[in-house]
């Protein structure tokens, strides 16, 4: 992918209110934060789970972000979902522009999106699909690259989950840190909004990203975040906003002291040598559930049964309480270990 450098701060910082609701609140929000950050949001045509929610005030939010471009001197940005989207944009002069999490799910749209924007030369984010599918993510963005948009970016705001949490989106870590492995010159902006849904964990997210070396943040902030007609409980006020950003903590990426180095570099030996021997003895133990396989198929007996799976869970969860460690941690590990055993098992047995 060519992928053209557009952002040259850490962190790079858009934030505004979900929804634009009028033209005195956009200029309210813009004024308190335009010494603090990089571009403006607000969004104008709103995805909404529910009909007959707010869905935006639509073409007519498109001239109070010009008013605030041209009041405050901020770049501004929105999302778009369809061509018509685009049009109205790039006539109105909006500097970027957004794909929300609803449309990087649907190759349709986003075909129509780049096809509206081939040959405009505007910076693009593309947030990450509902679910955590990376290749969906990375076909968007290449989406836009072939039609010539080289400005991209990728904006992680959190994946649904059916398992309780304390996020609204689950972060999962895993999948922008996958996507940066792929594709290394594409910046990557945190939304600590979407991903935490109230204000509390805006703080804690924002400070991750930044030690995760992602390159920017898309925070909503809101004049009276409780009365906001969209996403009212995740909304900072400015001061808020203000206030979590100058206590963000920018670490450096090496360290300066070579014996501190040294003193890394053989910590990160030792855990090569654990992480070795995990799968060594991962490996024994896919032996060990061949053997089981094999004896299972002689006497005709089922791959699962519940009340042995139920056991190892509980067992490996104590044995964790009992070192300190986080048991979620270990159930996770035991559950993919346990699906690639019944895998293991079903190859074997439906051969
Ligand atoms: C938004 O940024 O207001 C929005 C709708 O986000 P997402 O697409 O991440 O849900
Ligand atoms: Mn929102």
């Amino acid at each position: 992918m060519k992928i053209a450098k557009f952002i040259d701060k850490k962190p790079f910082v858009i934030a505004g209110p979900c929804s634009a609701e009028s033209q005195d609140q956009l200029l309210q929000i813009a004024t308190n934060i335009k010494s603090s950050v990089d571009v403006f949001r607000a969004g104008v045509w709103k995805p909404r789970t529910m009909p007959n929610s707010f869905e935006g005030v639509g073409k007519l939010a498109l001239s109070w972000l010009k008013k605030v471009k041209d009041v405050t001197g901020l770049q501004v940005a929105t999302e778009v979902a369809t061509a018509k989207h685009v049009e109205l944009c790039l006539e109105s002069g909006i500097d970027m522009l957004w794909i929300g999490a609803r449309t990087t799910v649907n190759p349709f749209y986003v075909q129509e999106i780049a096809e509206a924007l081939s040959g405009v030369d505007i910076p693009i984010f593309v947030k990450n699909p509902i679910h955590p599918d990376l290749s969906l993510w990375i076909g968007a963005l290449e989406r836009l690259n072939n039609k010539g948009i080289t400005k991209i970016s990728a904006i992680h705001r959190g994946f649904f989950t059916y398992e309780s949490s304390a996020y609204r989106n689950d972060p999962k870590w895993e999948l922008p840190i996958d996507l940066k492995r792929n594709l290394p010159d594409l910046p990557i902006i945190c939304d600590p909004s979407h991903i935490s849904g109230n204000i509390h964990l805006i703080e804690e997210i924002t400070q991750v990203a930044m030690d995760l070396d992602m390159n920017g943040l898309m925070i909503e902030t809101h004049n009276n975040p409780s009365e906001a007609w969209s996403d009212a409980k995740q909304q900072l006020t400015p001061k808020q906003l203000i206030n979590i950003l100058d206590k963000l903590v920018l670490r450096k990426k090496n360290f300066e002291d070579s014996n501190l180095n040294n003193e890394l570099n053989f910590l990160r030996e030792k855990i090569d040598i654990l992480d070795s021997d995990l799968v060594e003895k991962l490996n024994l133990r896919t032996s060990l559930v061949k053997d089981i396989a094999n004896l299972k198929l002689e006497n005709n007996i089922t791959i699962f049964q519940l009340d042995r799976w139920f056991q190892i869970l509980e067992e490996r969860q104590n044995q964790a309480l009992r070192n300190s460690m986080d048991p979620k941690m270990i159930s996770d590990m035991f559950k993919l270990i346990h699906k690639y055993s019944i895998l293991t098992q079903s190859k074997i047995m439906n051969k």
